[in-house]
């Protein structure tokens, strides 16, 4: 088999968290019963005008900032006309021959290391309604809540070399949107979307190959496997002496596998035209200077200032600034306890592990900040064992709460008292005679057996270092 190269490109669809609509005034909250978020505009009829949010285009210019993009101080909408039950409008307000933003890219890190991946272009369109498919009553609706919500579009370079990197860059891609605060960033609701290019070359070859556009991930984890399988796939083809055909492919979740849904619709079959209903849009230095002095610090520079700050490692430092959520939630916590490096072992630690576990976000975990940062000190301050405040966060993951008083409450406290821990280490010696004729006669390996049996007793509540100390004065 030869060897081939996969390529990669990215177009994310990002719903801009907005409190209306993008060319009308209705509501963008998601819940409402169906239609009730819905107006003339929105719905498509005759005779009505869009006017453009002004806040959209504010979100859409404040991510091209972040990613290095150049912001076309002037750019167009233009429709693109399709027919589906979910656009009453039999066209779609989007910009094609010249987007808000062009040019732009980020940094990835990977196992590899570093990489650039170029992003294209970024425009702005307004989002399609739902159709709702009932089984029960053999029927179709049509919700159109969701009919001009604004949505950016962030169309990568074909620059991604494996489906690694392309989970990596959309982590990335939406970190960003999540610390500018202009995008809910979640994909399994919708709000990050994410359609995947995939093609193939023979390592070594200049040509792309022809690509399949694959839709219908809602994970990460689905992203990755839909790249890997349709990879695959499409090197059996190539092998078999089959050709790759440009088409739009679905994943489907249950098996695994991506099906053909359509054959792929090139720019010209959408007959796209300059909207004649809006003015050409024209963003003024003042409100460029207005909003990139709003930009708030971006995961890479919060990265480089936790490095330079704080002290931590690279490593660290990556790991708690990919979401902001756990960057906010170790900053919270130092702020109660200076220990960087502590602080940042329970959260990239227990914190991460009891998230993955339960498959959960850090919005669930109960604990708050403040709280894990005395659970930290509390173990510092000898007042407990590690591994007892490890099952002390497990607990309190789930209520919350002062871990001092919870420690207390369930006579968890560690025990430092000589008195006390000497009577468990006299009992652990008298019960085991033949243990410690063995470490007499040299078997020092033996003192992790009697730590541990002292331990056992104590109820993991001895403090290690005395228990040590007391055994090596008693059998040595
Ligand atoms: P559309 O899919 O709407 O026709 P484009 O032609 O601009 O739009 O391409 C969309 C995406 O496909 C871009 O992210 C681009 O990088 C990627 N792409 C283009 N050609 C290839 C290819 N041969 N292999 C993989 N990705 C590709
Ligand atoms: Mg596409
Ligand atoms: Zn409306």
């Amino acid at each position: 088999m030869r060897d081939y190269e996969v390529v990669i490109g990215l177009e994310v669809h990002a719903q801009l968290k907005t409190k209306s609509k993008i060319f009308c005034s209705c509501s963008t909250q998601f819940g409402a019963g169906p239609n009730e978020n819905t107006c003339p505009v929105c719905t498509g009829m005759p005779g009505m005008l869009p006017v453009l949010n002004a806040r959209a285009v504010e979100y859409a210019v404040k991510m091209a900032m972040a990613v290095d993009c150049t912001v076309n101080r002037r750019s167009l909408f233009a429709r693109k006309n399709y027919f589906y039950p979910d656009l009453p409008m039999g066209y779609q307000i989007s910009q094609f021959e010249l987007p808000v933003a062009e040019h732009g890219h980020i940094v990835i890190h990977t196992e590899k290391g570093e990489k650039r991946i170029g992003i294209t272009r970024i425009h702005m369109e307004n989002d399609a309604g739902k159709n709702i498919h009932s089984a029960t009553d053999n029927a179709s609706y049509v919700d159109l809540n969701r009919a001009g919500v604004p949505l950016i579009e962030i169309v990568s370079e074909p620059d991604m070399r494996s489906a690694e990197e392309a989970v990596a860059y959309l982590k990335s891609l939406r970190a960003i949107l999540v610390y500018l605060g202009i995008c809910d960033g979640n994909l399994e609701e919708g709000s990050f979307r994410c359609d995947a290019n995939v093609s193939i070359r023979p390592r070594g070859q200049e040509e792309f190959g022809t690509r399949a556009e694959l839709k219908n991930m809602n994970s990460f984890r689905n992203i990755q496997r839909a790249i890997e399988y349709e990879v695959e796939r499409q090197i059996d083809l190539v092998e078999d002496g089959e050709q790759v055909v440009q088409e739009t492919r679905l994943f489907d979740t249950a098996k695994g596998v991506t099906r053909s849904m359509r054959g792929k619709e090139e720019a010209h079959d959408y007959r796209y035209f300059p909207d004649p209903d809006l003015l050409p849009l024209i963003i003024k230095e003042e409100q460029m200077v207005k909003w990139r002095g709003e930009l708030p610090e971006l995961p890479e520079a919060r990265c480089r200032r936790f490095q330079e700050e704080l002290g931590l490692p690279g490593y660290d430092s990556l790991v708690l600034t990919a979401e902001k959520e756990v960057a906010d939630y170790f900053e919270t916590a130092l702020a109660t306890y200076t220990e960087p490096k502590k602080i940042s072992n329970w959260v990239m630690g227990e914190v991460m592990r009891e998230l993955n576990d339960r498959g959960a976000t850090l919005a669930e975990c109960k604990l708050r900040a403040q709280d894990l940062a005395r659970l930290v000190k509390l173990v510092d301050d000898g007042l407990v064992s590690g591994t007892i405040a490890k099952n002390v966060f497990k607990e309190l993951f789930e209520t919350g709460g002062d871990p001092e008083a919870y420690v207390k409450a369930k006579g968890l406290v560690q025990i430092s008292d000589t008195s006390a821990i000497e009577g468990l280490v006299d009992e652990v010696l008298a019960e085991n005679p033949s243990e410690v004729e063995r470490y007499k006669g040299g078997d020092k390996k033996l003192t992790g057996f009697f730590v541990g049996q002292v331990m056992k007793k104590s109820k993991g509540k001895a403090n290690p270092g005395l228990v040590n100390q007391l055994l090596a004065k008693k059998l040595g």
